[in-house]
């Protein structure tokens, strides 16, 4: 009732454009062209976003995930773009059950943990959000699988301001396990989450430090991807 009634003096405005959006957080139109967007697959390979086969710099694609595109000028990147900076439930719920759609049809069923790559604290403290832990928890809670915090993230420099190789050496001095962390991880099959994927190399770094725990098999999913078309 509360929610009716404040949805009628603040109606929900379409995270894109800020028309009306009557259903959920996209309007009409842009629900028309983020369908579009999705249906239309990976404009690389060609294959379902869920299925898409392009490698990363620097993970093979049988390890490497995601669930929406992250398309210049599209709806889907302002929807990803949204994702990081608020906590909007309807939003995360959305994007989580697109996650959990490509791991079954990927056979990503049973006998995996959820963990995923953490913002710096001070990133959080800037905009509030922890986006890949949001993500990870709404997803294990889909899925039915154990969710474990494993890692711990220093310094917040956002890596697209840096060259290749400069990424890859920053993003390895970035993360490490946490203390106890390989007594959860020995033996485990674990899908590591993260918000958006661009390079790969982060998810790599972490994915890394997973395998030399001895993780049994890491899968890396992103709720988008960035692939360079
Ligand atoms: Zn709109
Ligand atoms: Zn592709």
């Amino acid at each position: 009732m509360l929610n009716k009634t404040l949805s009628l003096i603040f109606p929900t405005v379409c995270i894109r454009c800020k028309r009306i959006a009557k259903h959920g957080f996209l309007c009409p139109d842009c629900k028309e062209e983020y369908e579009k967007e999705l249906s239309d697959g990976c404009l690389s390979c060609g294959n379902p976003h869920g299925k898409c086969r392009c490698d990363s710099k620097y993970l093979n694609n049988e390890k490497l995930f995601y669930a929406i595109p992250y398309k210049t000028d599209g709806v889907s990147r302002s929807l990803l773009l949204r994702m990081k900076t608020s906590n909007n439930r309807a939003l995360v719920s959305h994007l989580t059950d697109k996650m959990a759609a490509v791991l079954r049809a990927n056979g990503i069923e049973n006998d995996y943990i959820i963990t995923y790559v953490p913002r710096s604290p001070i990133k959080i403290r800037l905009e509030g959000v922890d986006q890949a832990k949001i993500l990870a928890h709404s997803l294990a809670e889909k899925m039915n699988f154990g969710i474990e915090n494993l890692f711990i993230c220093r310094g917040a420099k956002e890596q697209k301001s840096l060259e290749y190789v400069e990424r890859d050496i920053y993003a390895r001095s970035r993360f490490s396990l946490r203390i106890g962390a390989e007594e959860k991880i020995k033996g485990k099959r674990i899908v590591l989450v993260d918000d958006i994927i661009t390079s790969g190399a982060t998810v790599k770094v972490c994915s890394d430090l997973l395998t030399e725990a001895g993780a049994l098999d890491v899968i890396c999913l992103g709720a988008g991807r960035s692939v360079k078309y």
